[in-house]
């Protein structure tokens, strides 16, 4: 018997790995076929990132930064397949994309009390329904209770490759060094997680590859 939606708890898909490795791309897909929402929480320390920068707040003051995190006007909007961080309303879609943005947002996403705010929030995605989020440390730390952890990579050239082919010249090792070397939830493998380097992959083999993986799994707890 199919349990309803209300009466479970949600399941959540975990997407973890560098940047450029195809998370949201795979995020996307897995969770349009399966009709679960996706979640996008780098889109959320980007978010606080660009607040940051416009409200002249210095990035590498953490302080500072963890003020701003409990006092600005941040809520969850469900919508489109996604749940999406709102600030006072507005959701900042062409403004977090910014290489500045990009520069920033990995000083506030190591403020410890910046990724406990973000935890929280990150755990309220699932009042919605089933989700498949995706980020750094969805696996181990956000929702380390799922069943269903996936760690996408792929080699730092094709990484680079994908990132200059949407226009975006950016150091991706840089940003990576300093999500894997943070003290507070590093970027790194979950216990358990799947790990899919998709270096000679298309985005169509890597998702096919997770929504197997779910289905036959959900099919055999059944
Ligand atoms: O996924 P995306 O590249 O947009 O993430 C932007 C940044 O947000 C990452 O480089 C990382 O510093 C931070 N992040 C994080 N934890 C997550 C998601 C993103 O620290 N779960």
């Amino acid at each position: 018997m199919t349990v309803p939606k209300k009466q479970r708890t949600a399941i959540v898909i975990a997407i973890d790995g560098p940047s450029a490795s195809g998370k949201s791309t795979n995020a996307k897909m897995v969770a349009r076929t399966l009709h679960f929402l996706h979640v996008d929480t780098g889109a959320m320390y980007r978010t606080l990132a660009w607040y940051c920068l416009k409200h002249q707040i210095d990035v590498n003051d953490a302080k500072a930064v963890a003020t701003a995190c409990r006092r600005w006007k941040a809520t969850l909007q469900s919508g489109e397949g996604q749940v999406r961080l709102v600030v006072d309303g507005y959701y900042p879609a062409q403004e977090i994309r910014t290489n500045e943005v990009s520069a920033a947002v990995t000083h506030v996403a190591a403020v410890p009390k910046v990724r406990e705010w973000m935890k929280q929030i990150q755990r309220q995605c699932a009042q919605f329904g089933d989700l498949v989020m995706e980020g750094r440390d969805i696996g181990t730390n956000v929702f380390p209770e799922t069943d269903f952890k996936y760690y996408l990579d792929a080699r730092i050239e094709e990484r680079a490759r994908r990132r200059a082919a949407e226009g975006i010249q950016e150091n991706l090792e840089v940003r990576d060094r300093r999500d894997s070397q943070r003290a507070t939830s590093p970027l790194m493998i979950a216990l358990g997680a799947k790990v899919i380097n998709n270096s000679e992959m298309t985005a169509e083999q890597t998702s096919r590859m997770i929504i197997e993986d779910i289905q036959a799994r959900l099919k055999a707890a059944e």
